[in-house]
């Protein structure tokens, strides 16, 4: 299924979708909350609202005592509006009066408030303590329960009783206010809960929407699209991630058509060579038989270049699926190294160019001598082809903290930065070479880059457009080898053959 097809569905409620699962988590969270403030509202409120009203009771009596005890001219007024404000019956007796504030909207009498009085009188001259209280229940329901409170004021003479009664329960219009109020509470918190839910998924899959967008032009080829990772850190992360992601597969695309193009030529070349010399020898040379050899000749180099064009391909293939037999040993790189200077002295004298050699100590390496020396002809058979009009070239050992490195130098045309890391994949060829249409085949690098990846050395290549390349590559030094053994075999080549790779 094309991901377009995905996009254009018609949209059906996606349980698994960020919107979904954000709208149904805040909806949960609120009806938790919900549920939980209505069960504590209908389960909890009596037990609650008469806790509270105990606790008011005593601080109200504690007020009034020191009133009454301050003597002050305004001790009714200020019972009467306690009374009032707090729904309570305050009772104050001494020895000269009775005095009665009734803000409970209960009639005393009915009530039966006088028993209550005595009773609590009767524990309060029991007691040890200066204050008692009690909750009595009139009826079968805890909606009629009250609370009778008893105090002593004062001493001696002005010892004085007070005396608070006061309902346990909530009134039906405050009750009525509360479940009201819990209505108002849970529609305002789910509206609150769905338009956090759809603001905030909103938020966060408008992003995630773009970038797939963008994801699925780049899918059908589009190299040009920008990714946008809005706000959040995690989608300008990912959007940073997929821009990288675009700009490579845009330069391995660009790469692999060059690569196509490179190949493509160099397989052409010597067929159509091949193809144009066979015909003249039919057509023009075949009885001439100087001219129809010479015609021969360059079918045969055209085929060899052939041969070395596939002869290459297969190498580099079998090298990077490790279908390759290391015959690893022990040997002086330094030694190894000169043998490939000397079989590039004889270009010296015949092409002018200036080759040196700057050796160093022995160092001995453990690697399959034949391949490393590949590699070493591969650098320095470069430098020839591309020293340009410069021709001298310095190939150098350095030896130093158990390494050794080789490096091959030209002055010649050198490698755009940008192309450096490249040089090193299969049939790449820079853009400068194919001006000057240098004969290559693009894969000398790729072989030495699996040979140093076989004997785990570092490479690389310094280079400078215009100034020249530095090919290197470093070894880790091992001990010299023991002498031969008597049957002219080095001991430690015995041991380096048994663990010959395959
Ligand atoms: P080729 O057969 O084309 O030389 P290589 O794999 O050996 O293939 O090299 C790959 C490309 O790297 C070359 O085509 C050339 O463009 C570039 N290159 C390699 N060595 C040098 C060098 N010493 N100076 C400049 N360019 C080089």
């Amino acid at each position: 299924m094309s991901p377009d097809k995905n996009l254009n569905e018609p949209k059906k409620l996606d349980t698994s979708s960020i919107k979904t699962t954000t709208l149904l988590s805040f909806l949960m969270y609120a009806m938790i909350l919900v549920a939980f403030l209505w069960v504590l509202t209908s389960f909890f409120l009596d037990t609650y609202y008469q806790k509270m009203r105990t606790q008011e009771v005593i601080r109200t009596a504690d007020a009034v005592e020191a009133q009454y005890l301050k003597g002050s001219t305004g001790f009714d007024k200020y019972v009467v509006e306690t009374a009032e404000i707090n729904g309570i019956y305050i009772q104050i007796k001494n020895f000269e009066e009775t005095l009665e504030y009734n803000g409970s909207g209960i009639s005393p009498e009915k009530a039966g408030f006088a028993d209550d009085i005595t009773r609590i009188d009767s524990r309060l001259a029991a007691s040890d303590t200066d204050s008692v209280a009690e909750t009595r229940h009139t009826g079968s329901s805890d909606s009629e329960a009250r609370l009778v409170y008893a105090s002593r004021i004062g001493s001696g003479h002005d010892t004085a009783s007070l005396y608070i009664i006061s309902p346990l329960y909530p009134d039906q219009i405050t009750i009525r206010i509360v479940k009201n109020m819990l209505g108002y509470i849970t529609f305002i918190l789910l509206s609150i809960a769905c338009f956090l839910a759809y603001a905030l998924s909103r938020r966060i899959t408008s992003p995630i929407e773009n970038l797939t967008r963008s994801a699925t032009e780049l899918s059908q080829g589009n190299y040009n699209v920008r990714f946008d990772g809005a706000a959040f850190t995690e989608t300008k992360e990912l959007a940073r991630a997929l821009n990288k992601a675009s700009y490579e597969m845009e330069r391995t695309d660009f790469y692999q058509r060059e690569i196509l193009a490179n190949v493509s030529h160099d397989l052409k070349t010597p067929l159509t060579m091949i193809r144009s010399y066979a015909e003249k020898i039919i057509d023009i040379s075949g009885d001439n038989p100087e001219k129809r050899n010479a015609d021969l000749q360059i079918i045969i180099s055209e085929t060899e270049r052939l041969n070395r064009l596939v002869t290459d391909m297969l190498s580099v293939s079998n090298l990077q699926s490790n279908n390759v037999e290391m015959h690893r040993e022990v040997f002086d790189l330094a030694e190894a190294a000169e043998d490939v200077y000397e079989s590039f002295m004889v270009l010296g004298s015949s092409q002018g160019y200036e080759v040196h050699f700057h050796p160093c100590k022995p160092a001995y390496v453990m690697g399959d001598r034949s391949r490393i020396m590949q590699v070493m002809t591969n650098f320095v058979s470069n430098a020839v082809k591309y020293s340009g009009d410069n021709k001298f070239i310095d190939i150098k050992l350095v030896k130093s903290n158990k390494k050794v490195t080789f490096h091959c130098i030209d002055h010649g045309v050198g490698i755009p930065s940008d192309e450096q890391s490249h040089v090193w994949d299969k049939y790449y060829r820079t853009s400068a070479n194919h001006e000057r249409d240098i004969e290559g085949t693009g894969l000398g690098l790729a072989i030495s880059k699996s040979i140093l990846n076989l004997h785990s050395a570092k490479y690389g290549v310094k280079s400078e457009e215009g100034k020249g390349s530095d090919f290197w590559f470093e070894m880790d030094t091992v001990r010299k080898p023991s002498p031969k053994n008597k049957n002219g075999k080095d001991k430690a080549d015995e041991q380096i053959q048994s663990d010959t790779e395959k």
